[in-house]
């Protein structure tokens, strides 16, 4: 009995067992089925980013995802997964290698772009860079859509460039030949000062980058100052010529007037001269016609008083006479003084006009009809005193690169400084000339051949210290110089062709030196 109750307690116990162990196995299936749900959930989303790749794969992942849908038939979907697997392979190394291609193709067009002359310094070094980065290969479509979207950018930035220039013609090197020589010749003629701004500006634009309509308008707009200032020049030279004719109009009638008046004067004069002579004559017959005293006496009367009323009458003619010339000469007077003041005011313009003329409006040094004058005026002096008389030529070393590097007015007030500092070092009797653009010829008289070295290289060092500083940047401007001796038998223009020959071998032996021609 014992025995048998024993057995019936363990077998209660068993079941207990086996009933918590059935309770705890449907947990565990629960709680994987979850899980499982979870991670069928995950592939169908998965499998949804993997579309439109591949038509036969985008089926089959359409059909596994309808088998997911339902738990039971996860199954039957299984031996589709294997099929799965080999389409995303193969799709995988197919991406890759449209990779691969899509990356040499960027290469390709990149390579070409380079070869457009026209891309702007910054956009070229983008474009380098770009291309060195094109030389790691890409991973994913990500990497190459960035690519594609600068390389669009890249062409982008070229057709504007490209569309902005497409109203100019091409500049070729004989226009811009052509705007240097105009800038050059612009500087020779002298404008007036409301016009120097705006040629000053003019200057700039044509020695800078032009292009082929700025050029255009360029040499409208110099024609039409130049046109302006010659209509100009002729009104002043007219209004002077009718002034000059209205006054020699009124001299003319003042002399007319003065000589009809004293025509009628004259007439009077005459009559009443006359009529005195015949009053005198009247009184003489009496008196030896008349017997009778107290007749004599009262016709003596009436005849004395007529020639004394005739006597009044001429002295007030000649006294109104008297005061038309005096009104006429001082009218004519007042004429000529303003005559002459016109004149005066006049000669002032024209000398004022020629001193211009005869300045370099930049650095107002002597300019070129100054220096031929004064060549002129030396070698008179030289040929008659048999004194030693030198020409030198002088031109800055590199001044184009200070152009290029900082501007053309910063160019300008370079050469301003120069032309001051060359005339600064010379003496009373020596002269300097701004030939044109950045040469300056040299007259010294009475200088020997041991010191003209010294002096030229005196002047090269001084110009050589001058303390440029451009941009927060210390710069130094040097001179080239070659100076020539006038010989016997010389002009003074063949010892400028040797003191030119000398700069030239001043320049070929490395600048900033002084050559003399012996
Ligand atoms: P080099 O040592 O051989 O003389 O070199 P460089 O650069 O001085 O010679 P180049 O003759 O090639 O250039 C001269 C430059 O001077 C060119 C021109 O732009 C500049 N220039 C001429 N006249 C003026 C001017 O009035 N103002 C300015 N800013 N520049 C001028
Ligand atoms: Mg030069
Ligand atoms: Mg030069």
């Amino acid at each position: 009995m014992k025995e048998s109750e024993t057995t019936i307690s363990q077998i209660s116990l068993m079941k207990q067992k086996l009933h918590a162990a059935k309770l705890a196995l449907e947990d565990i299936n629960t709680d994987r089925n979850d899980k499982l749900k979870t991670l069928i959930q995950f592939i169908s989303h998965l499998s949804l980013a993997c579309k439109g790749q591949n038509l036969e794969l985008d089926n089959k992942l359409a059909k596994l995802r309808h088998h997911m849908q339902s738990f039971d038939q996860v199954d039957e979907a299984l031996p589709e997964l294997v099929d799965i697997e080999r389409l995303l392979k193969s799709q995988y190394s197919h991406t890759m290698s449209r990779l691969e291609d899509s990356r040499v193709g960027l290469s390709r067009v990149i390579r070409q772009i380079q070869r457009v002359n026209a891309v702007p310094d910054k956009l070229k070094k983008e474009i380098t860079y770009f291309k060195q980065e094109l030389n790691k290969p890409f991973h994913t479509v990500w990497e190459y859509i960035p690519k594609v979207e600068k390389l669009v950018s890249f062409y982008e930035e070229i057709l504007k460039q490209e569309f902005a220039d497409t109203d100019d013609y091409d500049i070729l090197p004989q226009h811009i030949q052509l705007a240097q020589e105009l800038a050059v010749k612009i500087a020779e003629v002298e404008f007036r000062k409301d016009q120097r701004d705006q040629i000053l500006v003019l200057k700039e634009v044509l020695l800078s980058d032009i292009s082929v309509n700025t050029l255009l308008e360029s040499y409208q707009t110099i024609l039409s100052l130049l046109l302006d200032n010659i209509a100009r020049e002729k009104t002043a030279s007219q209004d002077f010529l009718f002034a000059l004719n209205d006054a020699l109009t009124i001299v003319r009638d003042v002399v007319n007037s003065t000589y009809n008046n004293s025509q009628r004067s004259e007439q009077l004069k005459g009559q009443l001269n006359k009529e005195i002579n015949l009053r005198v004559s009247n009184a003489d017959e009496l008196v030896i016609d008349v017997d009778n005293i107290t007749e004599l006496k009262t016709q003596l009367t009436v005849q004395l008083t007529s020639l004394r009323d005739a006597l009044s009458r001429k002295e007030a003619l000649e006294q109104r006479e008297q005061t038309i010339l005096r009104k006429s000469i001082e009218s004519m007077r007042k004429e000529l003084n303003a005559m002459s003041n016109e004149a005066n005011s006049y000669k002032e313009k024209l000398f004022e006009h020629q001193k211009l003329n005869l300045l370099d409006p930049l650095t107002q040094l002597a300019n070129r009809a100054a220096l031929e004058d004064r060549m002129e005026q030396e070698y008179r002096n030289h040929m008659r005193f048999k004194s030693p008389l030198w020409i030198a030529v002088t031109d800055i070393d590199h001044f184009k690169t200070v152009n290029d590097n900082f501007g053309h007015s910063t160019g300008d007030k370079t050469l301003q400084v120069i032309a001051m500092a060359l005339k600064n070092s010379l003496r009373d009797s020596e002269f300097v000339a701004r030939y044109g653009g950045e040469e300056f010829v040299l007259l010294l008289p009475g200088i020997t051949d041991e010191h003209i070295s010294l002096m030229l290289n005196r002047v090269r060092e001084k110009i050589k210290n001058i303390p440029f500083k451009f941009k927060n940047q210390r710069i130094t401007v040097t001179l080239s110089i070659g100076a020539a001796q006038v010989m016997e038998n010389e002009t003074l223009e063949e010892a400028f062709e040797r003191a030119d020959a000398a700069l030239y071998q001043a320049k070929n032996n490395g600048r900033d030196r002084v050559v003399i021609d012996i």
